[in-house]
């Protein structure tokens, strides 16, 4: 699943070929996705120059003057610039058509959404409560201390939630717990004030190097073979249950929160 960094990284792969950029036109192929492309898509962009590609949480908002198109990955969504004569496969579901380019968007499982919102982009009902972001200056340790003063639930899960900071994801909540020697069961309301800036700050260090990862990836954006977005890492717990945490030779523990896998080493995050 795309998290933060490789719709971060998407961002980057495709802005310098969208801003300023005009649509010529639209091909939608399947609109049935997590939510239906609306019916006017064409109408609505066509001849239109997108702005600015941003993102807020895990949604890419392509912003017009008189709108913006949120695109959202999904399960299994990716986003590609290319020639635009390059033949669609069987899950390119939609193209933006930009002279003689398109940006490809496809999703096999067609959990991602293809969205237009007229108005201030932050009412959008899928982003008004949204937290602050991770990486950005509304995100620190106070953030997590004041979210967990009121919280007898684990810390992992205070991560999760997107009310209180966006887009940490399963794979970097359970690598930014070990980075902090934080265990993903202690109690929210446990952690000191010292502890929860340490957290903060693991998590921007942990989102920073995996964004700075994704960017060698970033050539894959423009070449119709490439896997796009998704980059493999070396973690230091996730996915590595009974392998030797890498600091300390303990078997790394995994067990089961909110119905998301955690992993931890038993010793370099005490209780
Ligand atoms: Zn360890």
């Amino acid at each position: 699943m795309p998290e933060l960094p490789e719709v971060e990284t998407t961002r980057r792969g495709i802005a310098p070929h969208l801003a300023q950029a005009t649509i010529t036109g639209v091909a939608v192929r399947q609109p049935s996705l997590r939510w239906p492309v609306p019916p006017d898509l064409a109408a609505q962009l066509q001849g239109q120059t997108v702005r600015r590609v941003a993102r807020r949480a895990k949604y890419l908002l392509l912003e017009f003057d008189h709108g913006t198109l949120l695109i959202h990955l999904g399960m299994s969504g990716s986003l590609r610039y290319l020639a635009a004569d390059t033949p669609p496969g069987k899950h390119d579901h939609l193209d933006l058509l930009l002279g003689g380019h398109l940006l490809r968007y496809r999703d096999p499982r067609r959990f991602g959404a293809v969205l237009w919102h007229v108005g201030p982009i932050e009412r959008h009902p899928l982003l008004c409560k949204l937290g602050p972001e991770p990486l950005g200056e509304g995100f620190s340790g106070e953030t997590l201390y004041a979210a967990g003063r009121s919280r007898g639930s684990a810390v992992k899960l205070l991560l999760m939630d997107n009310h209180v900071v966006v887009g940490v994801g399963n794979i970097y909540a359970n690598e930014s717990l070990f980075y902090a020697g934080i265990a993903p069961t202690r109690a929210a309301n446990s952690l000191s004030r010292a502890e929860c800036e340490r957290l903060a700050e693991t998590i921007r260090q942990v989102l920073d190097h995996a964004i700075a990862a994704g960017g060698s990836t970033l050539r894959d954006f423009t070449d119709s073979e490439g896997k796009p977005g998704y980059f493999q890492q070396s973690y230091m717990v996730y996915d590595r249950q009974e392998e030797p945490c890498r600091q300390c030779g303990s078997p790394i523990r995994h067990i089961r929160q909110g119905q998301r896998s955690s992993y931890y080493c038993p010793l370099c995050q005490p209780c």
